[in-house]
């Protein structure tokens, strides 16, 4: 998917909680899935945050809500507000990588990707407010992820039930060149599997044009110890509530984390293209099983 694309270029402005450009957001996921015929809903809510009172909407598209299980596929599409980089104050930030391009991402996968079945269907998240409104806390973080993992955890509707979750896959900080993906979670170790045997099929068929391996098995991380994350992200309160994870974030974070150089010219086209193929295809076998 070229970085440019009708469904990334909404995306690459600021979207602080509350803006207007957040609300467009809201509309245009909206419209998308509408168009596409899929089950759509919103989870709004209000929250003291350290700034002040803040509305928040994660927003949840579901191909089959009658389906017996689900995969969800996931990214935030808040933006971070003004921040400090150092002595540096970073003002409009972007964050085409955190996470423009994941969202747009799901839209084109929502777009291509079967249905399902009665059996296995698939569910996309649109995280509202997983960046700090000042520093990184517990408290101050994950607002939506938080509100709708509680929501859920009291829910009997068969396409919100936790336990009816195949697993979550989250996507963040990705459109970056050369990233690197391990797995961090040992229940979902053959989802990444499945990841790295599509890479590895693709790049032999001469399928992808980045020159260096994306999924490395050799290695894994551990995602979770003694009730700590290795990273915390839009997963960590579904994962305390027994949600298998399937986490694709780059370890390390790519260089423009957090910077202001977060916005269109921080996005590779080769990766872009290949992570896409590559996510594509596992979860079209997925589906197709
Ligand atoms: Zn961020």
């Amino acid at each position: 998917m070229p970085p440019n694309g009708a469904l990334l270029k909404p995306f690459l402005v600021p979207r602080t909680v509350g803006s207007d450009s957040h609300q467009n957001i809201q509309d245009f996921v909206r419209q998308h899935f509408q168009a596409l015929g899929w089950h759509f809903e919103t989870d709004r809510f209000q929250r003291d945050t350290v700034i002040g009172k803040k509305v928040f909407t994660n927003l949840i598209a579901t191909a089959n809500p009658f389906a017996k299980q689900r995969i969800i596929l996931c990214a935030h599409y808040d933006s971070k507000i003004d921040f400090m980089d150092g002595s540096q104050k970073v003002t409009n930030f972007v964050g085409a990588t955190d996470s423009a391009w994941p969202c747009a991402l799901l839209l084109e996968l929502a777009a291509s990707l079967p249905r399902g079945s009665d059996d296995l269907t698939i569910q996309m998240v649109f995280f509202d407010g997983e960046e700090s409104f000042l520093d990184w806390s517990r408290s101050d973080s994950l607002y939506g992820a938080n509100h709708l993992a509680h929501v859920w955890s009291g829910s009997a509707q068969s396409h919100q039930r936790l336990d009816k979750i195949k697993y979550m896959m989250l996507l963040d900080l990705l459109g970056a060149p050369s990233p690197k993906f391990y797995s961090f979670f040992q229940d979902t170790a053959p989802v990444f599997q499945k990841l790295a045997l599509a890479e590895s099929d693709a790049r032999r068929k001469g399928l992808l044009r980045t020159p260096r391996r994306l999924f490395i098995t050799e290695q894994s991380i551990m995602g979770r110890q003694h009730g700590h994350y290795y990273v915390e992200d839009d997963h960590v309160p579904f994962s305390m509530r027994n949600v298998p994870i399937v986490h694709i974030i780059p370890t390390p974070f790519p260089s423009v984390w957090h910077k202001k150089h977060d916005d269109v010219t921080a996005l590779d086209p080769d990766t872009c293209h290949d992570l896409a193929l590559i996510i594509h295809t596992v979860i079209h076998r997925e589906l197709a099983a």
